[in-house]
């Protein structure tokens, strides 16, 4: 594993976030939901990046305690005031329609009408997002502002879905490394027009999985594309002989907007990925939060879940639930900045590119320090002058390899980046002071 392949894709990382940033306007107009047409669509376009192996999954399958639903589509829906104009529209924006709404097509009062009605007072102008998956009823979301503007009469309410027989539809792609042991990143692909949360985990993990495609890897990487909750828990299900294989894992939501980045613990909370995860935002020198695991949130829960408990934490900007325009119309393309996008991605190539590299080595000459000067590592390598902190770190190294600490531990005891203690080792490698003893 050469520094320069995860270094080759990060200075590529303005292009990409570029291209994050395509996708993401590419997927905002699907309506997608846990099952559907528009969940297969998405997953065309991602497999137009990368080549994912989709599964169908029945309705009616059970999963653990969970049954996997009927599957929802919808082609269109609106409602009409009394004088026959078109007041809520489907093809505006599908957020209008309670996402799993059961078909409807009925003359209703305004007063019944309210009742299927859902607005945000507290932020008037923007359409809220629902769901009833579990629930078969109606509704439509709209502003406030237009919700109180509404006059007595007849209304006309329709709604062309169907709810039906059918099947949960996941992807996945299955990157092969050096190892077996895998590396889980995934993401959920059932919400509709909506950007940070969470077509700019979508658009990261595609664009991750396709450039990583491209470089030799250690561990062997596994891209979920699943709804939320029960995708995951339909995977966990289907796959359960299979778990063993996982390493760790992140989960990738709400990367696009302009908030400093927050990492979730997983739920063990000492994992190698949350000691990385934290090393790295660490050392970026940018403000950062960290929080311990807790039992809501995004597909964590289920991959934490007791019976799993696997090593699988996730990094955010915003998180789900702080930001206003969460599950709202104005988490939209505008909401997107391109620069935290790609921001978002370099530090997940980061945070991978430490796991791929922490190595623990053995110093071959453990009695007293060794002679730096002659081999030409105390004042001069190549000609170039070995600055301070390279002969800090090739101290630390020599020093911590015993067989004991890892370039991780030594990178966190000396609070030198990871990069700089990677390249110590190298160069001592070079040298044959230092050797590995883990694979
Ligand atoms: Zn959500």
């Amino acid at each position: 594993m050469e520094t320069s392949d995860f270094s080759t894709i990060i200075s590529k990382a303005s292009l990409i976030g570029k291209e994050m940033y395509q996708l993401i306007e590419e997927l905002y107009p699907i309506c997608r939901s846990i099952t559907g047409n528009g969940v297969r669509e998405t997953h065309r376009i991602i497999g137009k990046h990368v080549p994912i192996k989709t599964h169908e999954i029945p309705t009616g399958t059970n999963v653990f305690d969970w049954t996997v639903p009927k599957e929802w589509n919808i082609q269109d829906a609106y409602v009409l005031d009394p004088k026959g104009n078109k007041i809520i529209d489907f093809k505006k924006s599908n957020l209008h329609v309670v996402n799993y709404s059961i078909p409807i097509n009925t003359k209703i009062s305004l007063k019944e009408l309210k009742k299927h009605l859902h607005s945000l007072p507290e932020q008037p102008t923007v359409i809220p997002y629902l769901t009833t998956y579990y629930n078969e009823d109606w509704g439509f979301c709209i502003s406030n502002d237009q919700l109180l503007k509404l006059e007595d009469g007849e209304y006309t309410a329709v709604i062309n879905s169907s709810l039906e027989h059918g099947n949960l539809t996941y992807s996945e792609y299955y990157l092969k490394g050096e190892k077996e042991d895998e590396i889980l990143i995934t993401c959920y692909t059932c919400h509709p027009s909506l950007c940070n949360d969470n077509l700019s985990g979508v658009s990261l993990v595609t664009l991750l999985a396709e450039y990583l495609s491209k470089i030799p890897l250690e561990y062997s990487y596994r891209f979920l594309f699943i709804p939320e909750t029960i995708g995951a828990i339909t995977w966990l299900c289907v796959n359960e002989k299979n778990i063993s294989r996982i390493k760790c894992g992140l989960v990738v939501t709400c990367v696009g907007d302009s908030g400093d980045l927050t990492y979730k613990k997983s739920r063990q909370g000492n994992t190698e990925i949350d000691i990385i995860a934290t090393n790295v935002l660490r050392n970026s020198g940018d403000d950062y939060a960290l929080l311990d695991f807790f039992p809501s949130g995004s597909d964590e829960r289920q991959f934490c879940s007791p019976g799993f408990n696997l090593a699988v934490g996730s990094l955010m900007r915003t998180m789900y639930g702080n930001f206003k325009e969460y599950h709202t119309s104005a988490d939209n393309l505008q909401f997107m900045n391109m620069k935290s996008l790609e921001d978002s991605l370099i530090k997940y190539l980061e945070i991978l590119f430490v796991l791929e590299n922490n190595k623990t080595y053995l110093t071959l000459n453990p009695k007293c320090e060794p002679q730096l000067g002659k081999r030409g590592l105390y004042q001069t390598l190549g000609g170039q002058k070995i600055n301070d902190t390279t002969k800090q770190a090739i101290q630390w190294v020599l020093n911590l390899s015993d067989g004991n600490n890892s370039l991780l531990d030594i990178s966190n005891k000396s609070n030198l980046e990871f990069h700089l203690i990677k390249d110590a080792a190298d160069i001592l490698i070079k040298n044959n002071l230092l050797k590995n003893i883990i694979n």
